[in-house]
């Protein structure tokens, strides 16, 4: 089962997290057929996902990432809620570069330049948006670079997604380090070293063992595990969430596909669900629509 553990080292002073995401990284593998480079993308922007998930404190709390590129990769969308659903899709998920081997090599081929937004629902008055640039193109540095930059949180992070012949994943996770407030400097300096010496994430994350994972690098550090939680990969679409989708597309062009196909048919990019709207119910929709509007 994945498992997201946390933990406060240094007597409070920083908080660990490490992770299994293999399921989850599995899971979007056959949902959408990537291809091992989309893969290893996806797989570990998901895992991004998966953490950023367990950070929300609320009922309703929710986010999304969505990475925007020039590499073929294109665009790259991950969501998720406090409840530990996340999901996500690329836009071009079967994309072969030549020399890709297992995948991990070729991120930053695939991602080439581009903007990591995020929008965080933390049911406030307003939504919260991050912006940073794909300051590298392998996930851990780019995030690492956005948790500094956009969330003002200096931020060590090394994750690996290890794939087997057939480009199913095997084992996908890492580790997070971040300082809580009030951390002094010289502890930013102990935990910069620690991170620097992380082994071979491939390795580490193939065991499948987060705790462990922390234990040996942390273990001595004065430190508090709080019990580990599970992500899933779960789509929240549904019949009246597509409905938005419907009315985004605009009255006009409603009219449009109905004259054209007699009914409206709407493909939910992250589970692939295909929901039809007949002639009929797209009118009702607009009626709702009109008649709550005029309230
Ligand atoms: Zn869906």
């Amino acid at each position: 089962m994945d498992k997201i553990c946390k933990s406060i080292v240094f007597g409070g002073l920083a908080e660990v997290t490490a992770f299994d995401t293999t399921e989850l990284v599995q899971k979007a593998r056959e949902l959408h057929k990537t291809s091992p480079v989309a893969t290893v993308a996806l797989g570990k922007v998901l895992s991004i996902g998966a953490y950023m998930s367990s950070t929300l404190k609320n009922d309703g709390d929710r986010f999304s990432i969505s990475i925007t590129c020039d590499g073929p990769i294109q665009n790259l969308v991950v969501a998720g809620n406090s409840k530990l659903q996340v999901r996500g899709y690329l836009e071009n998920p079967d994309f072969q570069l030549e020399k890709l081997g297992s995948g991990k090599e070729n991120l930053r081929e695939a991602f080439g330049s581009g903007t990591i937004n995020v929008i965080k629902d933390l049911g406030l008055k307003e939504c919260y948006t991050g912006k940073s640039e794909v300051v590298n193109g392998n996930v851990d540095e780019d995030f690492a670079w956005y948790f500094t930059k956009s969330e003002g949180v200096p931020t060590a992070l090394a994750m690996a997604v290890n794939l087997d012949e057939n480009g199913d994943c095997t084992s996908a996770g890492g580790i997070i380090i971040q300082p809580l407030p009030g951390c002094p400097e010289e502890v930013l300096v102990i935990l910069e070293d620690i991170s620097m010496n992380f082994g071979i994430m491939d390795k580490l994350v193939a065991a499948r063992d987060p705790h462990k994972l922390i234990d040996d690098y942390f273990g001595h550090f004065e430190i508090k595990y709080f019990d580990p939680v599970t992500p899933v990969y779960q789509c929240i679409c549904s019949p009246l969430y597509m409905e938005g989708v419907v009315r985004a597309i605009g009255r006009g062009e409603c009219v449009n596909i109905l004259m054209e196909r007699g009914s409206i048919e709407i493909k939910c990019h992250f589970c692939g669900k295909v929901y039809n709207f007949s002639k009929e119910e797209v009118v009702d929709i607009w009626q709702r629509y009109d008649k709550l509007n005029k309230k």
